[in-house]
């Protein structure tokens, strides 16, 4: 069966955990995780709810995959109401947390209404009980880790957690777990923190089963990880450089979103790549780069670990930061470094621990940074504003100061912690931020990959690159290579991507594997663990369902097609070098035929006809 059949309901307010029994019928149609926990939301919750209040629920889930051998099987999401954007929120993260919630014999967590004072959930197997929170309230992330795992004198037991920028009311607060894999976007740690729960504390020890057909399903995924191994992205990019392989390709591409996206290509890339990551420093003769590190059963290990030079000025006088930690992906070095013009690589890292030890999206952050120097820059805000931090493009230290105020909360860090559209809005420049629906855009300029601006401008979660990554077609030539300069066929790559996503991201496995593995790949995992059949086709629809209830939810929450947008700049400013050059973005001509291939309206809501055949 592959799934526990199992939920674990907790309810905040009475300081109740129950357990229940999980729908089948629905796990049938909408798989797991992501899908599932989306199907439970919009059953059980009005969309329009404040999503800091009591009546949010807020979801921890696994897929049916989860826990198992399968690789990256180590996947679990967090799905409830985004304060950020008002939408259906979804982040997903990796580590060990997700199967050791298997492993306890849980499918998800529903948590409903707000305790009256901070608490932590201890699960231990069957055993599920709310605890006072009194000793890690007002700690950061690495703090709660250490605290809980001394308390319960148990190295095996799995945290995840909220950082003091939940607590400060951050609206692009993480979870984090393990210390530094994260259900980063969004702001679902702000909506933890904000029911005031601290961390969920959980030791399994019953193993993960229940897998239909064991034989067929070792050998289905023997032939998924042969896959992978061969696969040149999979087997050697990732494992060599991580997402970090993509800063100098997506520059030459131009498409590097550089200070706060007003260019495509950015002169310091080279500095603060993977490359360049493991490049020995002249100052210590160490790399910044210590080792890969992968996430539960995962073969592609793509994970960064690194170590800042001790005689930085960031962590000179700090010898808590000189230890190896979680260094940068891809989306955390852009954001934190191009798009605030700072090429400084030890830098970076640092601002990524901060980001990492008090549980905040580092491409958030980074954005919303990027949007304020440029308020700065133009004289909308001051040092009367900023608290005397200089924000100038490319300064180092006020990357580092912000993202230390915006960990604590104090001063201009509260103004950070809005996020870009609040910001430009409270300060009187609202086509300032770059972002969708409320939240900032990740690491890909739409004047040049035209389907990720598509993808964008339509996300569910506002702008975003993990809802639909047409990167790997129209730069990486993956399953086939399109032109990132040319819109013609565009909607339909983005709804396939779209649908094949959602799929994904509701089995318990790792997006990263679809740069080798097709549904076709997948498929013959998901149908040898779970009851039913699983085809390619069956998975693909299974996305599209998830994908249109999304839609449902954001619609009953007060979104329209209007929202499916971008900023000005895109369609006003023509990106001015490298192959973009002279290109706006062509959202507006794509949409159209989006909306068309979806089955929804001119509106963009979706048909009778379309919500029949999916079931909805
Ligand atoms: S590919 Fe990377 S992010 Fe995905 S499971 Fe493996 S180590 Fe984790």
């Amino acid at each position: 069966m592959a799934w526990t059949q199992k939920i674990l309901r907790v309810n905040l307010t009475d300081g109740t955990a129950k357990s229940e029994p999980l729908n089948m019928e629905w796990a049938a149609e909408y798989l797991g995780q992501r899908g599932l926990a989306t199907k439970y939301l919009m059953e059980e919750m009005d969309p329009k709810v404040d999503p800091l209040s009591a009546d949010n629920k807020l979801i921890f889930t696994t897929g049916p995959l989860t826990g198992t051998c399968a690789s990256t099987a180590g996947r679990y999401s967090v799905v409830t109401k985004g304060p950020l954007t008002g939408a259906i929120a979804c982040s997903n993260s990796g580590g060990f947390l997700g199967p050791e919630l298997k492993s306890a014999g849980w499918d998800m967590i529903i948590f409903e209404g707000q305790a009256p004072d901070p608490v932590y959930l201890y699960v231990e197997d069957d055993k599920a009980e709310l605890r006072p929170a009194d000793a890690i309230w007002g700690k950061s992330v690495w703090e709660t880790d250490a605290i809980l795992h001394k308390a319960h004198q148990d190295p095996q037991l799995r945290i995840a957690c909220v950082g003091r920028s939940a607590e400060q009311g951050c609206l692009y607060a993480g979870v984090v777990n393990d210390l530094h894999r994260a259900a980063g976007r969004s702001g679902v740690g702000t909506v933890m923190a904000a029911k005031n729960l601290k961390a969920v504390a959980v030791r399994g020890t019953k193993g993960v089963g229940n897998i239909k057909d064991p034989a067929r399903f070792f050998q289905a995924v023997a032939d998924g990880k042969a896959v992978l191994a061969e696969n040149a992205v999979t087997g050697q990019g990732l494992p060599a450089f991580g997402t970090q392989v993509l800063m100098n390709v997506i520059n030459e591409a131009g498409a590097l979103p550089t200070r706060n996206m007003r260019e495509v290509q950015f002169e310091g890339a080279g500095k603060i790549s993977g490359e360049a990551m493991k490049e020995k420093r002249p100052t210590d003769g160490r790399s910044n780069l210590v080792t890969n590190a992968a996430c539960f059963s995962c073969t592609i290990a793509c994970g960064r670990i690194s170590v800042i030079d001790q005689g930085h000025f960031t962590i000179a006088n700090k010898p808590e930061y000189w230890g190896a930690s979680g260094g940068l992906e891809y989306e955390a070095a852009w954001a934190l470094g191009s798009d605030t013009g700072v090429d400084d690589l030890d830098a970076l890292t640092y601002a990524n621990f901060v980001c990492n030890e008090d549980g905040f999206d580092p491409i958030s952050f980074g954005s919303t940074l990027a949007a304020a120097m440029e308020l700065y820059e133009n004289g909308h805000i001051t040092d009367k504003e900023t608290g005397g931090l200089s924000l100038k493009f490319g300064s180092a230290e006020a990357l580092t100061k912000a993202a230390e105020l915006v960990a604590s909360g104090e001063g201009f860090g509260k103004d950070l912690g809005m996020g870009s559209k609040r910001l430009c809005e409270k300060y009187g420049h609202p086509d300032l931020a770059m972002h969708v629906k409320g939240q900032e855009f990740p690491a890909y300029d739409p004047r040049g990959i035209q389907g990720m601006g598509l993808t964008y401008a339509t996300s569910n979660r506002g702008a975003c690159h993990l809802r639909s990554y047409t990167v790997a077609s129209e730069i990486l030539g993956i399953p086939e290579k399109t032109d990132p300069l040319v819109a013609e066929g565009k909607p339909g790559l983005v709804k396939a991507f779209q649908d094949a996503t959602a799929a994904v991201d509701s089995s318990g496995l790792c997006l990263f594997t679809t740069f080798a593995w097709s549904l076709e790949n997948i498929a013959p995992q998901v149908d040898a663990a779970c009851e039913g059949e699983w085809s390619a086709e069956t998975l693909a629809e299974v996305g599209e369902r998830i994908w249109n209830l999304e839609r449902q939810f954001n619609l009953a929450a007060g979104f329209t097609a209007k929202d499916d947008t971008l900023p000005k700049r895109f369609f006003k400013e023509a990106a001015a070098s490298g192959p973009a050059e002279g290109k706006v973005s062509a959202v507006v001509e794509m949409l159209p035929e989006y909306y068309e291939l979806r089955g929804w309206s001119s509106d963009g809501v979706p048909t009778d006809e379309t919500c029949q055949r999916l079931g909805l």
